[in-house]
């Protein structure tokens, strides 16, 4: 690694993994023109020593106009369940390192125009998307989800179709690593195991340094990325947040939400709520995604098998996954549900509700959101919930039960209401309120953005005079519609 850059990214000449081209290829950006903010994530640049008002400079860099030589990786992956070939960094550069907490981060502009890897694409992002994924990052990080971060938002008049006409825009993201299963994939599929090797030997002496003196290397570091995938997909479910467009090559080796496309956290709760427009059979339905976690680790566990050597150590690792995905699921909804002590069927309590929210459609954050309120001994006082439900006889015996189990353990009512709200968000980024802040960004004006993820970065907090942002969605979001579009 070079010496610090004068403002504060080092140069990545060490690239990636130790890999080399034609994996890895040093790619100049196709600056924005005439670049103009969006968004800066103060908080953030100060945790990573960069200033909290950023100067004309970073603007400029953050817009593509590079100081230093970026660099793009090749991957693959299976998209919708079938093998896709080449992908690659399409439309992602790397610019360099800086520190968070004492862990190098890769800062990786998005939009920065065409690279070998761009297909047919055109390199760029649209302020729609850019937003989107700056709300969506910033939202995760504040309800304590793994996930990669956004730095900023550029943005520029210059024109790029997708169904209409839109603008471009650069999304700086931020995170330790943006290796994907898809980049495992790659050099498995075309038989670079020497490759293949490196890769692997890179993650786990960064990443997974427990994993190096096990006796199969690679079949720990799948046996730790299925238990981190299987954890990830039960915080997903616990928030109601539905991923989109889980391909293999949007899957990160460190468990972190990456590419945020055509997500959307749920309002009215279903089990087959499919987000993505363009997902047509579901596949990637809420309810699936476990089992897709699953499906994507076990594509994973495929590109390893020459460094794992045999099938059984293959299997041994994702038979990790369905306990894993369980205990972080019920471990969830004991938080949400205000259990401080484990007792036997606690999930099926949990799902028992669940049932009844399916059923009512009811609005998911804020019937857990108005659960922190219950009173233990006082059924008179459930007014509020019932009303949100359809069955309102049927949630009376839940409730009975609910009461039962909280007397079990001597829950009292304002102990587990703090707790409660420290599980259950009052903010999350709904599908309208990023629509709002997008609206407001294209007529420039940027305070519903600032607005919106200042409180969404702390989500469980009350935020008076911010009630607005609980909301359930208005009558107009219901022709909103979210697809692979970006
Ligand atoms: P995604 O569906 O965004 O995860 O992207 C899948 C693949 O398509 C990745 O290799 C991306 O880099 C690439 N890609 C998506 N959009 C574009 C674009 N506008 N220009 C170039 N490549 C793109
Ligand atoms: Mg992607």
């Amino acid at each position: 690694m070079n010496a610090p850059h004068e403002t504060g990214i080092l140069q990545a000449s060490a690239g990636f993994a130790g890999l080399e081209a034609p994996h890895v290829v040093a790619v100049p950006t196709d600056p924005l023109p005439q670049p103009h903010w969006v968004a800066w994530n103060a908080p953030l640049a100060q945790a990573l020593g960069l200033p909290s008002v950023p100067g004309d400079e970073w603007l400029l860099r953050l817009s593509g106009h590079a100081a230093e030589t970026p660099w793009c990786s090749a991957y693959a992956g299976h998209q919708f369940g079938v093998w896709a070939g080449p992908l690659g960094d399409g439309r992602a550069h790397t610019l360099g390192l800086l520190t968070l907490a004492g862990q190098p981060q890769e800062i990786q502009l998005k939009g920065a125009g065409r690279t070998p890897f761009s297909r047919m694409g055109d390199g760029r992002a649209v302020l729609r998307s850019s937003i989107r994924e700056y709300l969506a990052s910033e939202a995760m990080a504040g309800l304590g989800i793994p996930t990669t971060r956004a730095l900023a938002v550029t943005g520029s008049a210059l024109p790029v179709q997708r169904e209409t006409v839109e603008t471009a825009a650069i999304v700086t993201r931020v995170a330790e690593s943006f290796i994907r299963f898809g980049h495992f994939e790659h050099f498995a599929h075309h038989g670079h195991h020497d490759a293949l090797r490196r890769l692997t030997d890179h993650v786990i002496a960064r990443f997974y340094p427990e994993c190096a003196t096990a006796p199969v290397p690679a079949q720990a570091l799948l046996a730790a990325v299925v238990q981190r995938t299987a954890r990830l997909m039960a915080r997903w479910q616990a928030v109601g947040f539905c991923h989109g467009v889980m391909n293999t090559d949007n899957m990160s080796i460190l468990g972190l939400t990456l590419d945020y496309g055509p997500f959307g956290f749920m309002d009215a709760f279903d089990f087959h709520h499919v987000c993505n427009h363009s997902d047509s059979h579901g596949r990637y339905a809420y309810d699936q995604q476990p089992s897709i976690g699953w499906w994507n680790c076990a594509a994973l566990g495929s590109a390893l098998m020459p460094l794992i050597g045999d099938e059984a150590g293959v299997r041994e690792a994702l038979d990790g996954y369905a306990p894993a995905f369980q205990a972080a699921l019920t471990e969830a909804f004991r938080a949400k549900l205000g259990l401080a002590v484990p007792m036997e069927h606690d999930y099926r309590l949990a799902s028992g509700l669940l049932s009844l929210l399916h059923e009512s459609h009811a609005d998911y954050t804020g019937f857990f959101r108005a659960l922190c309120s219950l009173r233990r001994d006082d059924p008179a006082t459930d007014g509020p919930l019932r009303d949100r439900l359809l069955d309102r006889q049927a949630f009376d015996r839940w409730a009975g039960d609910y009461r039962a189990r909280l007397a079990a353990e001597n829950s009292r009512d304002g102990e587990r209401a703090a707790a409660m709200r420290q599980a259950n968000p009052k903010y999350v980024l709904r599908n309208y309120l990023a629509e709002l802040a997008i609206r407001d960004a294209r007529e420039g004006r940027f305070a519903t953005l600032e607005t919106l993820s200042r409180v969404l970065a702390a989500p469980f907090d009350e935020h008076p005079g911010q009630e607005a942002w609980a909301e359930e969605p208005p009558a107009w979001a219901g022709t909103l519609s979210v697809s692979c579009s970006s």
